[in-house]
Formats: C-alpha cells, sequence, structure tokens
C-alpha cells in the first residue's frame, strides 16, 4: 500500500478518520499488556479482569503480552510477579508467556526483529524517517522550544538531510532513531467505546521515536505491530494511554491494517479525587493480598470501579462478573477507590465461604501467626469459625480478634478489671468453679444453667458471675456468647483460666 501521499501538506485541514470496515478482525481477541515494572497496579488489574471478562462472556480468548522493551525499567522479577498476582485474582489468560499459544512469542523483548522489519518498512514508504540527534542536542531544542513558549516536540531537523547524508551516517555507525512523520494539519479522529469520538490535532502529536538507538522500539511501534500481527480485536486499557491513540491509528493507516476497537477505561481517583497514588494508599495487588484481602474481594472490588451492573447489587463472585459484564456499560468518570467498600466486601465474601474453605484459610494464617507451633484439630477450628464468623471481616480477624481461642489471657483488658472485678468476684467464681467441676461433657445450655444455679445460691444477679468470668476466660470484655467460648475451650481449660485469672487480677 502506498501511503506516502495519503497527506498532502497543503494549507486546507484535513479530518482524517481511519475506520475500515471491520472483516478480519470478527473473532474476539483481546489482551493484558502490563510493563513489568515490579507488581501488578490495582488498576492494573482493573484492566486485565475487564479484559477476561469481556473476552470469558463472547468466548474470546484472552491475551497476557508483556510489554517488556524499555530496558531502563527493568526490575528483576516483575514478571514472576505479576503472573503470580493475576493467577492469585484468578485470572486465567488462554494465551501468554507461560502457556504459550499460535502467535508466540508473547514477550516482547523476544520479538525485536519483527519490530525493526516493521519500522524500516515505515522509512521505505516515507512515514517514518532516521534521525541521528544527540540527547544533548534534544536537550538544548527542547529548552528553547520551552523559552519561546512553543509546545514542546521533535522540530523535525532530520528530515532536512539529504538522502545522500542519512546514507552516509548510516554507513558510519552514527547512533540514531527512527521517528514516524506525522501529517501537518489533520484531525485524527477515532471511536472508543467509552468515550465516543475521540479527536486529536495534529499539532498536538510529536514526530513519535518508534525504534531506539538501542534498537529495541518504543511502546507505541511494538504495541501496535504486536496487536495486529496477535489479531487483537479489542484493546481495553486505561485512560492514561488516550493521547497515545492518535499515534496508533496513524501507525494503523501508514501499515494498511485495519484498527481493532478502542475502549479507554477511566482513572481510579483517591477519595479526594487526586489520581490514585501510593501516598495516599497502597496501590499495588500484592499489598492487599499481604494484608489479607480475598481474591474474589479485590476482584469484586475493582470490578465496580468503572463499570456497573445497571441496578443496586454490588456482590459478585468472578463467574457471575462474567455473565454480567458489559463493555457498553463501562463509564467515562473517574472512579474513586473508597478503601471501607473494599473492607466491607471482603466481610462479605468471607462470610459467603463454607466452614471448609474458611478451615483451610484459617489453617494458613495460623501457620504465619504466633501460633504456628501450636496444633488445633479441625474440629476445635470448625466451632471457633462458627463462633466468629459474623464478627470478622478477614481471616486474620479470628486470630486477631479472639486469641483466647488460641491461647490463654496474656494479660486482662484494664478496663474491663476495673469496671466488672469486684472485690467479691473471686469469691464467686471460685463457687462457679466447683458447680463447673460436678459437671460431665457440659454443652453451652448446661454451662448457663449451672451459672444459673451459682447465682442464685449465691444470691446474685447472673451479671455478677457473667461478665467476671468472660474476662477470665478471653481477657476481654466482647467477643461472641459466653456460653460458645466456654464449650469451645472446654471444662477443664475454662476451669484452669477462673484460677489462673483470681490468681492474677488482684
Ligand atoms: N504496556 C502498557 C502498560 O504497561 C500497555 C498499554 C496498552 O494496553 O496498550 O500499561
Amino acid at each position: 500500500m502506498e501511503s506516502r501521499h495519503i497527506f498532502s501538506y497543503s494549507e486546507a485541514r484535513q479530518e482524517f478518520n481511519y475506520s475500515p470496515i471491520t472483516s478480519t478482525l470478527s473473532r474476539i481477541r483481546v489482551r493484558f499488556a502490563p510493563s513489568p515494572t515490579g507488581y501488578l497496579h490495582v488498576g492494573g488489574l482493573r484492566t486485565a479482569l475487564y479484559n477476561y471478562l469481556f473476552a470469558r462472556k463472547q468466548n474470546g480468548t484472552f491475551i497476557l503480552r508483556i510489554e517488556d522493551t524499555d530496558r531502563s525499567r527493568y526490575v528483576e522479577h516483575a514478571e514472576e510477579n505479576l503472573i503470580e498476582a493475576l493467577k492469585w485474582a484468578g485470572l486465567v489468560w488462554d494465551e501468554g508467556p507461560d502457556c504459550g499459544g499460535p502467535k508466540a512469542p508473547y514477550r516482547q523483548s523476544e520479538r525485536l526483529a519483527l519490530y525493526r522489519e516493521h519500522a524500516l518498512k515505515l522509512v521505505d514508504q516515507g512515514n517514518a524517517y532516521y534521525a541521528f540527534d544527540t540527547a544533548d542536542e534534544l536537550e538544548e531544542m527542547r529548552k528553547e522550544q520551552e523559552q519561546m513558549r512553543l509546545p514542546v516536540k521533535y522540530d523535525r531537523r532530520a528530515l532536512k538531510l539529504s538522502a545522500a547524508e542519512v546514507d552516509a551516517k548510516l554507513a558510519a555507525g552514527v547512533p540514531h532513531v527512527i521517528r514516524m512523520k506525522v501529517p501537518d494539519l489533520t484531525t485524527v479522529t477515532f471511536d472508543d467505546i467509552v468515550r465516543g469520538k475521540v479527536e486529536f490535532a495534529s499539532e498536538q502529536i510529536d514526530d513519535q521515536v518508534l525504534l531506539k538507538s538501542d534498537g529495541f522500539p518504543t511502546y507505541h511501534l511494538a504495541n501496535v505491530v504486536d496487536d495486529h500481527l496477535m489479531e487483537v480485536s479489542h484493546v481495553i486499557r486505561g485512560e492514561e494511554w488516550l493521547s497515545s491513540t492518535p499515534k496508533h491509528v496513524l501507525l494503523y493507516q501508514y501499515f494498511g491494517w485495519e484498527l481493532p476497537q478502542f475502549a479507554h477505561l477511566p482513572l481510579l481517583l483517591n477519595p479526594d479525587k487526586s489520581k490514585l497514588s501510593k501516598r495516599q494508599g497502597d496501590v499495588a495487588v500484592e499489598d492487599y493480598r499481604a494484608k489479607g484481602y480475598l481474591p474474589e474481594a479485590l476482584v469484586n472490588f475493582v470490578a465496580l470501579l468503572g463499570w456497573n451492573p445497571g441496578d443496586e447489587r454490588e456482590l459478585f463472585s468472578l463467574h457471575e462478573l462474567v455473565n454480567e459484564f458489559s463493555i457498553e456499560r463501562v463509564g467515562k468518570s473517574g472512579a474513586v477507590f473508597n478503601l471501607e467498600k473494599l473492607n466491607w466486601m471482603n466481610a462479605e465474601h468471607l462470610r459467603k465461604k463454607s466452614d471448609a474453605e474458611i478451615l483451610r484459610l484459617l489453617k494458613n494464617e495460623l501457620k504465619q501467626s504466633e501460633f504456628k507451633d501450636a496444633t488445633f484439630s479441625d474440629e476445635y477450628l470448625v466451632k471457633v469459625i462458627g463462633a466468629m464468623r459474623e464478627r470478622v471481616s478477614f481471616v486474620k480477624d479470628f486470630v486477631e480478634k479472639s486469641p483466647y481461642f488460641f491461647r490463654r489471657p496474656k494479660q486482662f483488658d484494664p478496663d474491663v478489671v476495673k469496671k466488672r472485678w469486684k472485690p467479691e468476684s473471686s469469691g464467686y467464681l471460685k463457687s462457679l468453679t466447683q458447680e463447673f467441676s460436678s459437671l460431665t461433657n457440659p454443652n453451652k445450655e448446661e454451662y448457663e444453667a449451672a451459672l444459673h444455679r451459682t447465682a442464685q445460691s449465691l444470691n446474685v444477679g447472673n451479671g455478677q458471675l457473667i461478665h467476671p468470668l468472660r474476662l477470665a476466660v478471653s481477657g476481654t470484655g466482647s467477643g461472641p456468647g459466653l456460653y460458645d467460648i466456654l464449650f469451645i475451650i472446654g471444662k477443664e481449660e475454662t476451669i484452669k483460666r477462673i484460677e489462673l485469672a483470681i490468681e492474677k487480677i488482684k
């Protein structure tokens, strides 16, 4: 295809809307294309999720492509971390660097020859050109433009070189880049599923470097070449890439390729409406994981950052999201990251789990806690889960809110002691241990009846026993049902704890 003459550099402003009829991209193929910069940002998780949901809903293909062509940003293990975080979230891709696929390789650093070939094709067509400027020269140019309050962009000085001069420099091995030639006086427009018709004036578009002097492509070239070669039908990505899209649209046109459909997802915002940043909280998926958030909760939460089902529902499993999601319902306005909502969702997702599921998580949690060397039977832990499941938001809460199920109280909450422990409490509790001793294998009701009998014989209200007893067995003044605690820890332990409390609380 001869593209050289498409843009006549006339004074008349051109409207450029490149939208060839969709034909070959009728199959749904989407990709998540992270640059491995160290961790998976929650915004990245949302992009990955929307791509995943979009693909699954329509029996399409979800691709993971690693965009690792920026050597200056190379971080060791970043790709592994990324893959680990995505897998933790439950997102499964069909093609990718770890599982291969028909369009392999899926790591851009393994596709360098392809990018070079395509950059050279553009040079041949006249849609890109060699530039030999040094970093210092470019810096000086930038400063001058700033001083003159001109827009900072490449001034095309390299286009003044004759063909012979270019050849001589290339032959002499002078370091160079390849830049795309952006047409003058043209409005580039494209349709975005989220934002509708989007326009950029070509004056705003820099003659973007496509191939760097180290032989690596820039994001723009590699992204377009790969999206085309991998037959990506829909480019679903964050809004921060919107201003790059006109460059991409031009590249598609230069190559004579069909455009994918674009969907730019709204920004994620802090509660004060500033762009979501590390300074105001965690942004890495692995931070949330480390803090004990359930993957189901984080996925549910990010799903609603920019999308809604059209009604009041807020709780969704990944499977339900696949059924409900539609890219048409993604909104334009920024989505506020509300941590309280995430915490609420975590509690809801936790409560929905079966005892067996929570048991698995709790055992894991215990292994990482101060109780890692203690052993508790599954039967015991399931009882603890039953007593606490409505009172926890995180799995770690089982341990943090009710450590007394895993060890004797280390101390007794001084405020509760002050309020609830009377001079006569020790005596009352002693009578209670005698009553408890006579029971065999008591259930909750039997503990309760024994306490009532003791209160009656002491001629005091039940509360005179209940409050010091709770303090004695748990060290605190609140928690699940008192008789549940007694039943779970058992009679011997209950009596032992009462005796220790009498000794320690003076
Ligand atoms: N590598 C880009 C990123 O890190 C991909 C943007 C895109 O999806 O085109 O987000």
